[in-house]
């Protein structure tokens, strides 16, 4: 079986090229640094009213500027820090009081000692700060995980939600638990109507869940509805992965991961081995959303979660 669990060489491409690992190792930190092309990889889009998104490589940052100083969801790499830190003082020269990681991974926690290093504290859910301090096996890369150094954890930590009274703003953050991991939050600004989803939301892609590390698809689903009950037809909402989105787009994804959920659970219910499932090619028709994760590796996600909750 669990030659069906491994994904493709596009896939474990994605691992190597650190999009969705947990970590840079640290010993190149500095190598990567050097290493890394001068031109300008971030971008910054202004959202209006102090709030920012910052596209580029690795997860999108939100950024929140006010009397209170930066508020700051997810770092992307270590390797972007300079840009990173460079676009806010762009912006204010305010100080980076907080900065919230949505989960784990490497392209949205990479940047944590940067970020420490300018006096931030760095804030999670207690999943992120026990995934970054372990070892474990990551059946569907092949590989083992490794534990990141300690520099990188957070230095607090919440077990179900926080909330944050900064700028002005009511910042819930919200953990949605075993989504595309064991450790998200999403992350709403009640007074701005802006959310941030983390790697729950991936906008115009099929997703990546991490089963390794505690994620599910159903899980995945529930986030998307306890989004949906927060936001209206004005909020703004931030992807993990993907442009700026609205309710629409969300309520679309959510349909998508209902209808695959849907789809492998009929097949499984008929008998159907993966190999069965993957032959019928029961996704030909969300083809457009074939990215890393492509529609087989897609499959073979959501059957693997599936039969692992049952
Ligand atoms: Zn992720």
């Amino acid at each position: 079986m669990l030659k069906h669990l491994l994904f493709t060489a596009a896939v474990i491409g994605l691992a190597a090229c650190g999009a969705e690992t947990t970590a840079e190792p640290q010993a190149s930190k500095t190598d990567i640094k050097e290493a890394a092309t001068p031109k300008q990889d971030i971008k910054t889009q202004d959202l209006g009213d102090g709030f920012y998104m910052l596209l580029g490589p690795g997860g999108n940052i939100g950024v929140s500027v006010g009397e209170d100083g930066v508020f700051v969801i997810d770092d992307k790499f270590s390797r972007f820090a300079d840009q990173i830190i460079g676009q806010i003082r762009g912006i204010t020269d305010a100080p980076i009081r907080y900065v919230i990681n949505t989960h784990y991974h490497g392209d949205h926690s990479g940047a944590n000692a940067d970020m420490k290093e300018t006096g931030a504290v760095v804030v999670a859910h207690d999943n992120v700060r026990k995934r970054m301090g372990m070892s474990f096996e990551n059946k569907a890369f092949g590989r083992t995980v490794d534990a990141v150094d300690e520099t990188l954890w957070p230095d607090l930590t919440y077990s179900e939600n926080a909330t944050f009274h900064f700028n002005g703003q009511t910042v819930q953050a919200i953990h949605t638990p075993n989504a595309h991991t064991d450790g998200d939050s999403i992350l709403f600004f009640k007074e701005a109507n802006i959310l941030h989803m983390g790697d729950n939301f991936f906008f115009g892609l099929f997703p990546y869940i991490d089963v390794d590390g505690g994620g599910s698809l159903a899980g995945m689903i529930a986030s998307h509805e306890k989004a949906l009950e927060l936001v209206n037809d004005e909020s703004k909402i931030i992807p993990g992965h993907g442009p700026l989105a609205d309710k629409g787009d969300l309520e679309k994804t959510y349909e998508m991961l209902k209808t695959i959920e849907k789809r492998v659970i009929d097949e499984i219910k008929r008998g159907a081995s993966l190999d069965d499932i993957l032959k019928k090619d029961i996704l030909a028709d969300y083809a457009e959303y074939s990215s890393f994760i492509d529609k087989d590796n897609m499959v073979k996600i959501a059957h693997r979660s599936i039969l692992e909750m049952q």
